[in-house]
């Protein structure tokens, strides 16, 4: 069977982690989360100080990035891929308030994002991948055979964020605290100088404000089909 790339693109917290996941699962190819590598990186100038209040010293983390190393690695009793920051298991750490507060910095700043491209690329030399982020159909892949732009009303999407946190024990992040994150983000994310997102020419577009996990895993997998079967 022919092997493809699967580029999932779109705004913050709108459950494309979730597909792209569920449908790497199913075809058996391998999910890769971008946007966790940025958060590692986030927590890396967290961990190391580089942060005073929002302002960052760009400059020590240029010095530092060739140290940073991101890896995934499949934990065997959920199946699932985590993230791991110089050898330690960050996948927890990597999706606090504080990370996501910090992360559209981080992520703007171009060294960071070559970095980031560079490794993903190579990630995705073999085909048979799924990787989900902002930019992986424009421009870490911008040959992917099947790209998607999923995108979602941002109080639909700040709800989902509020209960994944409160269901991980956060009780003290309030919902407009969440929005307003969501919102920033998507601001910081289209209008960056830097991959921008946007939407690819030959991305399919999925609002799935109003759908359930099974309709748009029903949606995702026939269109992988379609192209399965128009490329044998
Ligand atoms: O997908 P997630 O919300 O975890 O991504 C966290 C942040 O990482 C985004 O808000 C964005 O700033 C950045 N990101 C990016 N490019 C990607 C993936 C994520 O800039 N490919």
């Amino acid at each position: 069977m022919k092997k493809i790339v699967v580029a999932v693109d779109g705004f913050s917290s709108n459950g494309k982690s979730t597909m792209a996941k569920s449908l790497a699962k199913e075809i058996g190819y391998i999910y890769i989360d971008s946007g966790a590598m940025y958060r590692a990186v986030t927590l890396y100038c967290i961990q190391h100080n580089l942060f005073r209040g929002d302002e960052l010293d760009e400059n020590k983390l240029l010095s530092e990035i060739k140290n940073i190393e991101i890896k995934f690695r499949l934990n065997k009793d959920t199946n699932l891929p985590e993230t791991y920051l110089n050898g330690e298991n960050v996948e927890a750490e990597i999706r606090t308030m504080e990370v996501s507060s910090k992360v559209s910095i981080v992520s703007a700043l171009p060294f960071v994002r070559q970095a980031m491209v560079a490794s993903q690329q190579t990630m995705g030399k073999e085909k048979e991948i799924v990787m989900d982020g902002r930019d992986i159909g424009t421009v870490v892949f911008p040959d992917a055979e099947l790209k998607i732009f999923v995108t979602a009303e941002p109080e639909i999407r700040a709800q989902r964020r509020f209960d994944e946190l409160k269901a991980k024990g956060d009780n003290k992040t309030t919902y407009e605290e969440v929005l307003e994150n969501l919102r920033m983000r998507d601001h910081l994310d289209q209008t960056r100088e830097e991959s921008p997102l946007k939407m690819a020419d030959d991305a399919i577009l999925l609002d799935n404000s109003y759908m359930t996990i099974d309709e748009q895993m029903q949606w995702l997998i026939d269109k992988f089909n379609q192209i399965i079967n128009n490329q044998k």
